[in-house]
């Protein structure tokens, strides 16, 4: 019954609202992690190469990463915060199976805002701290599995 929903072409609403009952779907298949992460929200990480606490802000427009603000409070009023190193999406065709699936839904529904905040979440970023490269999915997973 949800597949059938959000296949609906006509299905209209943001991309959030979009992507609420993606994650409906994926908690009723049992899918951890991505059946509370794929909205677009702040996502905690730890850098695979120097382990500094970062925050992956796929909010941001563009989406980036910048280390953890121990100041977050001061952020929130005053919209400053550490400089963001850029998110870059994944091309649709080097989506893992998961993302993939999820990514072909949206466009098939014509939600291409959400379908491109899918290529960010499941895409790569850089470390602000020590400028490695990484996978953004791989670290959201091990954050919060
Ligand atoms: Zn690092």
């Amino acid at each position: 019954m949800a597949q059938h929903y959000l296949m609906a072409e006509s299905f209209e609403g943001g991309e959030r609202a979009y992507l609420y009952p993606l994650e409906d779907l994926l908690a009723f298949e049992g899918v951890p992690v991505w059946s509370h992460c794929l909205l677009p929200d702040l996502h905690d990480a730890i850098c695979p190469s120097c382990s500094e606490c970062l925050e992956i802000d796929l909010c941001h427009t563009p989406p980036g990463t910048r280390r953890r603000d121990p100041h977050a409070s001061v952020r929130k009023l005053n919209f400053k915060g550490p400089t963001l190193t850029g998110v870059r999406p994944a091309a649709p065709a080097d989506l893992q199976p998961l993302a993939s699936r999820l990514y072909r839904m949206a466009v098939n529904a014509g939600q291409s805002a959400a379908a491109e905040h899918l290529t960010y979440l499941f895409g790569r970023t850089t470390c602000p701290s020590c400028a490695a490269d990484f996978s953004v999915p791989e670290q959201i997973e091990a954050f919060y599995s």
